[in-house]
């Protein structure tokens, strides 16, 4: 059995955005009068045992009567809350880097969730169009990619843009892929996004051209428009004018290239996350086992230019699809050190000494060299790749 999530965005007549609203207000009260006692508790007594979720349930009992309102809330969401804040509290406790001491959630925050346990058919997907959600009734959806298998939560969501969206989280049947008895090594770079063992070199990265010379369009009228705005407020100012524009909400064409440099930005990320998508399920549909090199290890490559930051994001991205869908259709992930991975040659095994002294720029300049050892001649990713693969294979004997 593995847990799968899917997507599905949501339109919400008037009545339920209404409803949707209360429960994101009532979640975040419960969130943020459970963190006060914790801290409270704390500050009476620095020796006080932690209140776990089961604990804050009870307690929720009496918030509940306390504040009767909250019993308009989706009751499984606030228990919900409990858990997360249990979670969050732990995360803190076990010193995990990222993580904080939990905060306060803020009313302002423009994405607001509450997550909904599945209890008793309280979510059902009706038809192609209408999901059931507890509180609510039918929620028309657009069609959407529905996953087939036991409904065990549901997150609704709102974003900055007013979009709702529900993700809805399946326990199904592990399916798995045919075994094809190939493995691959994968070599994540920045000239071509990846290379496999295969040869093959990919660049996920590379968008529609009409899109991208779209967004340097957009970007150009947009800071036209910004300085013009700028000036037209200097000049109602210096002309000591009726009434003074003061604000860029008030500029609307300088606003319409906001929105539609967003716009396009968004569309740009969509496609790179499909073509993302559509290489692993190719990569975990070919190979049985798929080496990859860890990328914390990895020297990111740390310069302030945009197309870095996002090879960097979408490595990411590459990596943990592989490891859920390696996991879902029944594949093997191996992640290995990187290290030497591109300064030994694959034929002879031996390390190239000369590459030692070399400046960094040098080093990444070198895309292809001979081996002093065996004269092989290699070229620089490729060679890394093939060595890849063989770390993870070796890993497995
Ligand atoms: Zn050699």
């Amino acid at each position: 059995m593995v847990l799968k999530a899917f997507k599905l965005r949501l339109y919400p007549n008037k009545t339920q955005r209404n409803q949707i609203h209360v429960n994101f207000g009532c979640a975040r009260f419960v969130w943020n009068q459970m963190l006060n006692m914790h801290i409270e508790r704390y500050k009476n007594n620095k020796k006080a045992k932690f209140q776990g979720r089961y604990s804050m349930d009870v307690m929720l009992k009496a918030l509940k009567i306390e504040y009767p309102w909250l019993k308009q809330a989706e009751s499984t969401s606030l228990q919900r809350v409990n858990r997360d804040l249990d979670d969050a509290f732990q995360r803190f406790f076990n010193h995990s880097l990222q993580n904080g001491f939990p905060r306060f959630k803020s009313k302002k925050n423009t994405n607001q969730s509450y997550t909904s346990k599945f209890v008793n058919n309280n979510i059902r997907i009706v038809d192609e169009h209408h999901i059931k959600l507890p509180k609510l009734g039918l929620v028309y959806f657009k069609a959407g990619r529905i996953l087939n298998g036991k409904i065990r939560a549901v997150t609704v969501r709102v974003n900055s843009r007013k979009q709702y969206q529900a993700s809805i989280l399946v326990e199904s049947e592990n399916q798995t892929f045919k075994k094809t008895k190939k493995s691959v090594g994968i070599d994540l770079g920045l000239k071509s996004l990846t290379v496999t063992s295969d040869g093959q070199k990919e660049d996920i990265l590379n968008v529609d051209d009409r899109l991208n010379k779209q967004l340097r369009i957009w970007e150009r009228k947009k800071s036209r428009r910004y300085e013009n705005a700028k000036k037209a407020m200097a000049f109602d100012e210096h002309d000591k004018v009726l009434f003074p524009r003061t604000d860029l909400k008030q500029f609307p064409r300088y606003q319409q290239a906001v929105r539609t440099v967003a716009k396009l930005k968004r569309h740009i990320a969509e496609r790179r996350r499909d073509n993302l998508h559509k290489l692993t399920t190719r990569l975990v549909k070919d190979y049985d086992t798929i080496v990859v090199e860890n990328l914390s290890v990895k020297n990111m490559i740390k310069n302030h230019h945009l197309s870095a930051s996002i090879a960097n994001a979408s490595w990411g991205t590459l990596i943990s699809q592989l490891k859920y869908k390696c996991a879902w259709y029944g594949k093997k992930l191996i992640i290995i050190d990187p290290k030497n991975t591109s300064r030994i040659c694959h034929e002879c095994k031996q390390k190239n000494h000369e590459f030692d002294s070399l400046s960094q720029s040098e080093w990444l300049a070198a895309r292809e060299w001979d081996c002093p050892n065996c004269h092989a001649h290699l070229d620089r990713d490729v060679n890394a790749v093939k060595n890849i693969l063989a770390k993870g294979l070796e890993t497995l004997a």
